[in-house]
């Protein structure tokens, strides 16, 4: 029984749920890091191991929204991201161990290696895979594919949001913070003052900010915005939180509805650098340095910003005397075995760009 549903039952009988993970993920003491940084008291939280063949944040989300696929007798999923979407690659690898097939849309992003990487294993797991320059093309193209899709296969596809934060899909993330609680409370980490976290689609700071209140945690949240405006703001972050608390609570009153201002939603903006997507000298630093000290693996579009964002805060002495946990929201199971040396040839013609340009210049990431 997951934390949650343990300390809310009814929730266990109104949600559908499908294990896809492995839970609780560690929480380890970054003994080395800490040192070079002149802190004794940073933790990870290992969410990189959440799930095989397949780790990062999207797991926890995905055992909720799967699971309604699954209820609602679905044959496919349809979700949204930038042409190297690990959400996309995640919903379309666990779609796939539950029999469900899967459409990636996509929208352009600038290249990288893990960005090539996540396209061709999308493709080995069997994706359809969909490009798009603009977002009212992607909406056309939406409703053409669910068009398609329903004459092809006699049911609509289940629709699941960009990085899967939609209120049930946060909801996995309300439950990491219960998981955490549970965590400290067997002493394996004690309270932490900070948590760090990127925020992309917001679902993982929208989940924590909930949970941790509703696990009755004294953590502070420090969420890093790592995406456009546009995408992750206060207000919208805000907004999540309420259609998620109104969620729950709809499906058991005994889940305690918190009053968030806008506030308590603030991001953190300094480490975005020019794009989401495109890296910064201080991204690329942080990578290096955790994998250099723990032999941790983190890439540049999320969790090295998040984690230079830690960095940042160290060295100007913000974080004297405070227990600092870093949540790897990354996968790092080896997954590229399964493509081995694939041409990207076998990609449909618009994603060849991706393989012909030019990669940044900060990209260091070993394909
Ligand atoms: C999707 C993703 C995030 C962002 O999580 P959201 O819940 O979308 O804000 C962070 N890190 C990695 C590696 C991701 O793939």
């Amino acid at each position: 029984m997951i934390p949650l549903f343990d300390r809310f039952p009814r929730l266990a009988e109104a949600l559908p749920y499908v294990p896809l993970g492995n839970f609780p993920t560690p929480v380890e003491r970054c003994d080395t890091f800490g040192v070079a940084l002149g802190h004794d008291a940073i933790y990870i939280k290992r969410d990189d191991v959440s799930g095989e063949p397949y780790g990062g944040n999207k797991v926890r989300k995905l055992e909720f929204l799967l699971g309604k696929a699954m209820r609602d007798k679905r044959r496919e999923v349809l979700t949204f991201g930038y042409a190297g979407s690990n959400h996309c690659l995640a919903t379309a690898i666990y779609a796939r161990e539950l029999g469900l097939g899967s459409i990636s849309m996509l929208l352009p992003q600038p290249p990288s290696q893990s960005l090539r990487r996540n396209l061709l294993l999308s493709h080995a797991v069997g994706a359809e895979l969909h490009h798009y320059s603009s977002r009212p093309a992607i909406v056309c193209g939406t409703l053409l594919q669910l068009a398609r899709h329903q004459i092809l296969r006699g049911k609509a596809p289940q629709m699941i949001p960009a990085g899967g934060s939609s209120p049930l899909g946060v909801t996995g993330f309300v439950n990491a913070a219960f998981e955490l609680r549970n965590q400290v409370d067997a002493g394996l980490c004690p309270e932490p003052d900070l948590l760090y976290v990127a925020v992309g689609s917001m679902g993982s700071a929208a989940g924590l900010l909930i949970g941790l209140k509703a696990a009755g945690l004294k953590t502070r949240l420090t969420p890093v915005r790592v995406i456009e405006t546009g995408m992750a703001s206060p207000e919208k972050l805000a907004r999540l939180i309420a259609r998620t608390q109104a969620f729950l609570r709809d499906r058991d009153p005994a889940f305690p509805t918190r009053s968030f201002v806008l506030a308590d939603c603030l991001l953190r903006d300094e480490y975005f650098g020019d794009g989401y997507g495109q890296f910064t000298p201080e991204d690329a630093e942080a990578i290096a340095l955790i994998d250099q000290t723990q032999h941790v693996h983190l890439e540049g579009t999320y969790t090295g910003k998040t984690l230079a964002a830690l960095i940042g805060d160290a060295r100007r002495g913000a974080l004297a005397g405070k227990t600092v946990l870093f949540w790897d929201t990354y996968n790092s199971r080896p997954v590229w075995d399964a493509t081995g040396h694939v041409d990207y040839h076998i990609l449909p013609g618009v994603f060849h760009r991706y393989f012909e340009g030019a990669l940044q210049s900060l990209d260091t990431q070993p394909l």
